[in-house]
């Protein structure tokens, strides 16, 4: 992580410690009953689910993370920076409003969204393309037509949420965006997912703040996920957002990482996708060009544009 860092002061960056998540932050997309509960483990090693440990500082990291992504919303919001990427542990996007869930405690992206909401923003866009599926970030705005939840995942996978099928609630409904993909996805079914359905249905929905669910564990060599995604796809898919974020927003872009479990492969996915921020200009977006079909790509791209009918009319 220094050495990212380091790289994102020599362009020009800037590298800022997070502060905590104030309570009144987190209640905007946790109950009162879960935050107390997160809040009690302080000091004390337990677990809250079977795959969900804490140790005695977790909710301090936790209420750090959390607090990172509103801090990046408020300096891309005020101007301050073009675009901001929060560096975070624990990851967020499983994290339901009551209770904590797949290495997750708080839902970051989530509390983020929600932020750049009360600062005055009317559409806030949030693209997950972490290997599984958000859960938690789906559910807290699932009726809510002014947050677009945007994911790509590996299905059938856990979580086990995230069919094509659940497309929003109520007035949400057509604000959730599915696009769940088979096993073995490599970076020509991305790429198509990205072209036919992801950027053109974040210009149909015009945000004020693009968010994104920055998950890299859907690399080759990633040991939880079974996507094969190169490197390379990760820097194609953060110019495909970047481009798309200056088109509709004047660029506001927030990226929080979510999981990742292959350290290298992390380390160099990160990095790809942090040079492609990083840069003063917008480059076009490299996708490594392959010759595979992405049969993939197209099965999810079809159910979706079943699911959501005439939404979106991409
Ligand atoms: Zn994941």
């Amino acid at each position: 992580m220094e050495v990212v860092a380091d790289r994102w002061r020599g362009s020009g960056g800037e590298v800022v410690a997070p502060r905590p998540a104030t309570t009144e932050q987190l209640l905007r997309v946790h109950d009162l009953s879960h935050i107390r509960r997160i809040d009690e483990t302080a000091g004390i090693a337990t677990s809250l689910d079977p795959d969900t440990f804490t140790s005695p500082e977790t909710v301090e990291a936790a209420r750090l993370a959390a607090g990172a992504v509103v801090d990046a919303v408020e300096r891309v919001w005020d101007g301050r920076h073009a675009r901001a990427f929060a560096l975070v542990r624990p990851p967020g996007h499983h994290a339901e409003r009551d209770r904590a869930m797949g290495f997750c405690f708080f839902n970051n992206v989530a509390v983020g969204a929600a932020h750049a909401r009360a600062l005055g923003a009317s559409r806030v866009a949030i693209v997950d393309y972490d290997v599984h599926h958000g859960n938690g970030t789906q559910h807290i705005f699932e009726d809510d037509p002014a947050v677009l939840y945007v994911s790509l995942h590996q299905s059938p996978f856990y979580p086990g949420t995230g069919d094509a099928d659940e497309i929003g609630a109520g007035p949400g409904r057509g604000y959730t965006v599915n696009l769940p993909l088979a096993v073995g996805a490599v970076d020509e079914d991305y790429h198509l997912v990205f072209a036919e359905m992801v950027v053109p249905v974040l210009r149909r929905f015009a945000p004020d703040l693009l968010l994104v669910s920055a998950g890299f564990d859907a690399h080759e060599r990633d040991p939880l996920g079974g996507m094969r995604l190169t490197t390379a796809a990760f820097g194609a898919m953060t110019a495909e957002l970047r481009l798309v974020a200056e088109e509709c927003c004047g660029g506001r872009l927030v990226a929080v990482t979510e999981g990742g479990y292959d350290l290298r492969a992390l380390g160099e996915s990160l990095e790809s996708a942090m040079e492609t921020l990083a840069g003063e200009r917008a480059g076009s977006a490299r996708w490594p060009s392959g010759s595979v079909a992405p049969s993939r790509g197209r099965a999810s791209v079809t159910e979706a544009r079943r699911a959501l009918g005439s939404v979106w009319t991409v």
